[in-house]
């Protein structure tokens, strides 16, 4: 290694001409020239990378300090006052005054979403699509189910088309002969029955938007925002005209009052107003249906089946033989069925059986020949099936009765 110059070796004797050592020295210095000007660009690419690096370093710390902070939580702004800002938080249902900046201020209302911190200091706004409706609602323009698929329910079919079709597809029909239309039907019957069906056909029929919504999400999943939920159920609604809104389990926001005060029950008390103010204001509506069905009619608060609310039931039962073989053959119509299978025959076995039973029945038989190796179905796989639904509810029985 050369540590000092006098180490370095002289590129010329020490007798050569002055002329000669002049050639040599210029020749060593063309060469550390050229080095240098390498070790200039090596040295300008290392800063480049070292840069890269630095910003990595940066993103990784900022990204690290981020997973270290605490959760946000989300709230709702309930009231702006002078001496604040009232915002309520989802889950624990707590309402607290906050102060927020100018620039904040610009950008809430009185039912903002927000993120709140620890101190309860608005973070930022929640955009429509962090909303927590979308999570709710099953939006679905158009909906692929049509009055075919069916089965055995040829009286409700035609109510819910004399209720919910035609004031959809002729309201001037109404206007004319001076009668408002029933604002909301309620399907009321066993689980399994077709109701979803029914309302879905109808939507499809009059190409309508369908949204759809469980009652009992709207109270248990998101407490505090029952309201606002319906609330933005009918917004969405107004903003895909025409809509058919179809509000399953109703009983979980429409059930009789309770004497107890318990929040809960205030809760789910909001959450029915805000559904009847919505059905009341129902007249400037315009193309909007409301579908609501239950398995617990005997549960229901006789309010939200006062006229111009839920004034038209509808019983859907289970189906009787005949509809059982029409909904055996509705299920079976895209499978590779043998000649011999005998849907009037599986009818009369099948008491009992909803149209989902059927369905299930259908597709286990199904499964029963793919396991057999074969592609065909027999009718024996329908009466195994049927046997294996019905042993899988008995033990669903006698594990209920054990809970
Ligand atoms: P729940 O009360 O449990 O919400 P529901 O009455 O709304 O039940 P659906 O969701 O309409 O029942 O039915 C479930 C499935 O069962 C349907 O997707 C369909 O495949 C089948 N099904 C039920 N009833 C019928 C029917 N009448 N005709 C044809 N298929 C049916």
């Amino acid at each position: 290694m050369t540590d000092t110059v006098d180490d370095v070796d002289l590129p010329y004797d020490e007798d050569a001409s002055q002329q000669e050592k002049i050639e040599a020295l210029r020749q060593r210095l063309q060469v550390v020239e050229s080095q240098n000007e390498e070790m200039r660009d090596k040295l300008l690419d290392a800063n480049a990378e070292n840069n890269k690096y630095q910003q990595k370093l940066e993103r990784l710390t900022h990204e690290n300090k981020k997973l270290k902070q605490s959760p946000l939580f989300i709230a709702t702004i309930q009231e702006i006052t002078e001496k604040g800002v009232v915002i309520k938080q989802h889950g624990n249902n707590q309402e607290a005054l906050t102060e927020v900046t100018d620039e904040m201020l610009e950008q809430i209302e009185p039912g903002t979403r927000v993120a709140v911190n620890n101190s309860l200091s608005i973070v930022k706004t929640l955009d429509d699509e962090t909303d927590v409706r979308a999570r709710v609602m099953q939006v679905e323009h158009k909906p692929d189910v049509t009055y075919e698929d069916i089965g055995g329910l040829d009286e409700q079919l035609n109510e819910v088309r004399e209720t919910v079709e035609m004031p959809l597809e002729s309201p001037e029909m109404f206007e004319q002969v001076g009668i408002q239309p029933p604002s909301g039907v309620l399907l009321y019957g066993p689980p399994g029955t077709g109701k979803t069906l029914l309302a879905k056909a109808v939507a499809n029929q009059t190409n309508a938007t369908f949204i759809k919504m469980a009652g009992s999400e709207l109270v248990h999943k998101f407490i505090g925002e029952g309201a606002k939920l319906v609330r933005d159920l009918f917004q969405v609604a107004r903003d895909h005209e025409p809509a058919v809104i179809f509000i399953d389990e109703i009983d979980a926001i429409a059930s009789k009052r309770t004497d107890s005060k318990t929040s809960g029950d205030a809760e789910v008390q909001r959450t029915m107003m805000q559904l009847l103010s919505e059905m009341d204001g129902f007249e400037e509506r315009g193309e909007i249906r409301i579908i609501a069905a239950t398995n617990r009619f005997d549960m229901l608060d006789r309010a939200i089946l006062r006229p111009g609310r839920f004034d038209r039931l509808i019983e859907v039962p289970k189906p009787g033989p005949e509809g059982r073989e029409k909904i055996f053959e509705i299920h079976t119509r895209n499978m590779n069925v043998d000649d011999d299978v005998d849907f009037s025959n599986l009818a009369e076995v099948t008491t009992h059986a909803s149209g989902a039973d059927i369905r299930a029945i259908c597709t286990e038989a199904g499964m029963f020949a793919i396991r057999d190796g074969r592609t065909n179905v027999a009718m024996k796989d329908f009466q195994d099936a049927w046997a294996k639904i019905q042993a899988e509810e008995e033990d669903d029985d006698v594990s209920k009765t054990f809970a």
